[in-house]
């Protein structure tokens, strides 16, 4: 099949126009349709790119490449010439450049850079359906951009499924053009019985439903998903033991391979072949030939951990939309087949589909990000999905911790900018660029990958073990990650060998993982020029590094008898037993996690510690590090008083009392802490001002036009305090007027009001007084006894006929006999009867 006639060009005319009308568009067509690779090509031949290049966004590295080399092909082309890529590590592009295929951060950075997007003639936002995090905001900008400084710009959303309708509406006025694509019937087959992947390895039952299905077809390719590069090479071992796969050519692909052996994979050989991929291959890339998928239903999934706070990627198992796109490349050149590890009946339990990353990941990055294009309200960004206010909020106070955001509005600092060129996590990249400073960015890049993976050296070792380790490691007093960077030294050096690991309690799996990582992390610093090379740095550098970078979890330990503690931010945590750190009286905890109790009580653990000397507070963050006055509530004297307090933010590092007055505001806020707890009374707070707090709150709601503020719960805690200022103990504030500070919250015209229209008590037609009552919900209650209402007729009415009251008739005793509405109504048909019975009991009162 020529390119030319690929489904994709069937949506060509109507494509041209539409972009040409409106400048956006949103195309959906299934996988292997040619959106990725033709698109780009047709906005080229209709001319969209004369005045610059098309920008095509993707979510995946291995993606991008590939298709930027399959496109330079047929264009005829050199990759880097007219047709290039950008990735993270790697870019081929040049001036000539009319195609670009950019992974999603590199977009993003450069929108903060270049506001216009110069040289840009079209965004192109590819695999849309993945629902990235940067293919959101990438997308709200462009947007924005196209709204404000570049109307000419286009852009075109492209999904191989989508849920349209939200989008369409996000991107109104705009056509949806879809295209239905060819496919061939896929039988799906799953396992006959449940299988533990702990019991058994994913590979080795990949391999062997790999052979069945080889033993019984003749033709066509067979493509194996599994979650990361580790599972993919022990597939590729499994598969070589099977005999019915001999005839078979055998190849990887994932995103760490080279290139040559990405190419390879994707090649087409006369011998059947298998390719063991991740879920690159999932909707990303078409491999043609494939008529067999076996899909272990995992994937790597990155979520926000709020043990590390940052974000991980760890194995789940993956959506029933997921796995549906697996099955369907088996059927794009021929009726194929699908095997699915796992039970029909497992599958109806699984989600439908993944949730978008914008709900559950941590968003300190890209609000940094945000915040570099200046944009500082990030609540009012134009999100397609809002995230939760509480994760943005998160995001918000970490950077500003970090140093990267200051001041009210939590503008972007110097600091933060420099944190930008570093596309990691803000955490690593504040470490990385304190490192920087002090020479040690080999070690701290280290560390860095250390924190992202679990913990490879195993809890609750035998005797043995931990005296193999203390050989091997030695004592350690300044930081679990001086201890951790040994113990993986050791694994690396012995090869991860299952044994040498064993012998010091050395997952040798969970140390493999770090590796890469820290590959990763050297490859960036170098980029960036910073100086990688093994040096010699001395403890405390590195320590500060790790106080830079996790400087949100300090702890300062409250005694030297346990292992509590108190952190910033106003938590309590208690130091992990198996830490090293057991004498540090201050430290910084790279995990914090929350335990729960057998009683359902939640304590929080510190683990992987390092420790920290106080100067070094002052000396990286010397605007957090300072001495205040502050108050304290003495529970005995029941009085707020005075200390010299040395605080890092809202951690109290050391306290001295003085007998200086407290300052009035401080005091009053604590004051009002113990009324609100119920441990101080306020005597003066009688029923009278509830009452007066609901009048005020129900002449707010029936009489909008005179402009009260209702009292919410926050304004009583904000009266309480106003009554409280200038008292420092509960014995002054035990007879201290209320009312007084509550009438200062009506304007002088309104308080008027208030006793005209909603009266404490109320004249009746007969001359009497009578007492109403308001309640929070419902009519105001007239309550009065029999007696008192002889000559009341009909309904009654206040604040000038608009509130309709109820009448609570009481008898002789205060017992309410009826409510009502209309008193005509209870002397017709009530009255008699309530006569006949009462006057009995009570014959010495009036009856009329
Ligand atoms: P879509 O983006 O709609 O999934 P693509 O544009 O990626 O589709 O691919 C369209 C077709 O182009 C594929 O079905 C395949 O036939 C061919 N193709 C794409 N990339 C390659 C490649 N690297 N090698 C060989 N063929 C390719
Ligand atoms: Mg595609």
């Amino acid at each position: 099949m020529t390119p030319r006639e690929l489904p994709i060009y069937e949506l060509e005319n109507a494509l041209v126009a539409s972009l040409r009308a409106q400048g956006r568009l949103i195309v959906q067509a299934p996988t292997g349709s040619g959106k990725s690779t033709q698109l780009p090509q047709m906005l080229k031949a209709h001319g969209f790119l004369a005045q610059g290049e098309v920008v095509v966004l993707q979510p995946r590295r291995l993606a991008a490449r590939m298709l930027a080399k399959r496109v330079a092909e047929e264009m005829r082309c050199e990759l880097g010439g007219e047709v290039g890529y950008q990735i993270r590590l790697e870019s081929r592009v040049s001036a000539k450049t009319k195609i670009r295929f950019v992974t999603e951060g590199i977009l993003l950075r450069q929108m903060s850079f270049d506001p216009a997007l110069k040289g840009i003639a079209a965004l192109v936002f590819d695999e849309f359906h993945e629902r990235h995090l940067y293919g959101d905001i990438s997308l709200a900008r462009a947007l924005q951009i196209q709204q404000t400084t570049r109307p000419d710009l286009k852009i075109v959303v492209m999904s191989a499924t989508l849920d349209a309708v939200v989008l369409k509406d996000y991107l109104a006025p705009c056509d949806v053009l879809t295209s239905q694509g060819r496919s061939f019937p896929v039988t799906v087959e799953y396992l006959p019985k449940p299988v533990s992947f702990d019991k058994e390895n994913v590979w080795d039952v990949a391999a062997r439903e790999c052979a069945r299905v080889a033993a019984r077809t003749t033709t066509g390719d067979f493509l194996v998903f599994m979650p990361g590069a580790y599972e993919i090479s022990r597939t590729l071992q499994a598969l070589q033991f099977e005999r019915d796969l001999r005839d078979f050519v055998i190849f990887p692909l994932h995103g760490e391979l080279p290139p040559e052996q990405q190419d390879r994979a994707v090649s087409r050989y006369d011998q059947r072949k298998i390719i063991v991929s991740t879920n690159v291959a999932e909707t990303s890339l078409t491999i043609d030939g494939v008529t067999v998928v076996v899909d272990c239903g995992l994937a790597r999934v990155a979520r926000f951990d709020p043990n590390r706070g940052i974000n991980t990627l760890l194995i789940e198992k993956i959506s029933i939309a997921s796995a549906d796109q697996r099955a369907g490349r088996a059927g794009r050149t021929a009726p194929g087949i699908c095997v699915r590890l796992w039970t029909e009946r497992e599958h109806s339990q699984r989600a439908l589909q993944e949730l978008p990353e914008v709900k559950r990941l941590d968003l300190s990055e890209v609000v940094l990000t945000l915040k570099a294009s200046g944009i500082d309200d990030i609540a009012a960004f134009p999100w397609l999905e809002k995230p939760e206010p509480k994760a943005l909020e998160r995001a918000e106070v970490l950077l500003t911790d970090l140093g990267a955001v200051a001041g009210k509005r939590r503008s972007i600092t110097d600091t933060g900018r420099r944190m930008l060129r570093f596309p990691v996590h803000p955490r690593y990249a504040r470490m990385l660029l304190e490192a920087d400073a002090r020479g040690c960015v080999r070690p701290v890049a280290l560390m860095a990958s250390l924190t992202q993976g679990r913990s490879f050296l195993m809890r609750g070792v035998g005797r043995d073990v931990e005296d193999a380790r203390d050989d091997v490691l030695g004592e350690e007093t300044e930081s679990d990650f001086f201890l951790l960077m040994r113990a993986w030294q050791y694994a690396e050096k012995n090869s991860y060998s299952v044994d040498a690991c064993r012998r010091l309690g050395i997952h040798a799996q969970g140390a493999r993982q770090v590796g890469p990582l820290f590959k990763q992390f050297l490859e960036i610093a170098q980029k960036e020029g910073l100086d990688t090379g093994e040096t010699s740095v001395d403890g405390p550098a590195v320590s500060k590094c790790v106080l830079a970078g996790f400087s949100d979890q300090l702890a300062k330990r409250l005694d030297g008898g346990t292992l509590r503690c108190e952190l910033v931010h106003n938590r309590r945590g208690v130091l992990a037993r198996e830490s090293a750190m057991q004498k540090a009286t201050l430290l910084v905890a790279a995990e914090v996690s929350e335990v729960e109790g057998r009683g359902g009580e939640v304590s929080v653990l510190l683990s992987l510690a390092t420790a920290i000397e106080e100067p070094w507070l002052k000396e990286l963050f010397p605007e957090d590090y300072r001495d205040a006055v502050g108050v304290v509530y003495d529970e005995a004297a029941r009085r707020v008083i005075a200390r010299r307090e040395r605080r890092f933010r809202d951690l109290v590092l050391e306290a001295k009392l003085t007998a200086e007055t407290p300052p009035e505001s401080a005091a009053a806020s604590l004051l009002a802490r113990e009324v609100m707890a119920g441990n101080i009374t306020l005597t003066e707070w009688n029923e009278n001002v509830d009452q007066w707090i609901v009048r005020v709150n129900r002449l707010a709601e029936w009489f909008p036009e005179l402009e009260v503020t209702p009292i919410t719960e926050g304004d009583r805690a904000t009266l309480i305090e106003q009554i409280c200022y200038g008292s420092y103990g509960a014995r002054e504030l035990k007879d201290k007027p209320v009312m007084p500070v509550l009438r200062d919250w009506l304007r002088p015209e309104q308080l008027a009001v208030l006793d005209d229209y909603l009266p404490e008590r109320l004249v009746m037609g007969n001359g009497r007084k009578a007492r109403l009552t308001y309640n929070k919900e419902g009519p105001p209650v007239m309550s009065a006894r029999i007696q008192e209402l002889y000559g009341v007729d009909g309904r009654f009415t206040i604040g000038h006929g608009r509130v309709p009251v109820k009448f609570e008739v009481l008898a002789p005793n205060q017992r309410p006999i009826q409510v009502t509405d209309d008193l005509t109504s209870f002397w017709r048909d009530m009255y008699p009867k309530v006569k006949a019975e009462l006057s009995r009991r009570y014959p010495r009162h009036e009856w009329r």
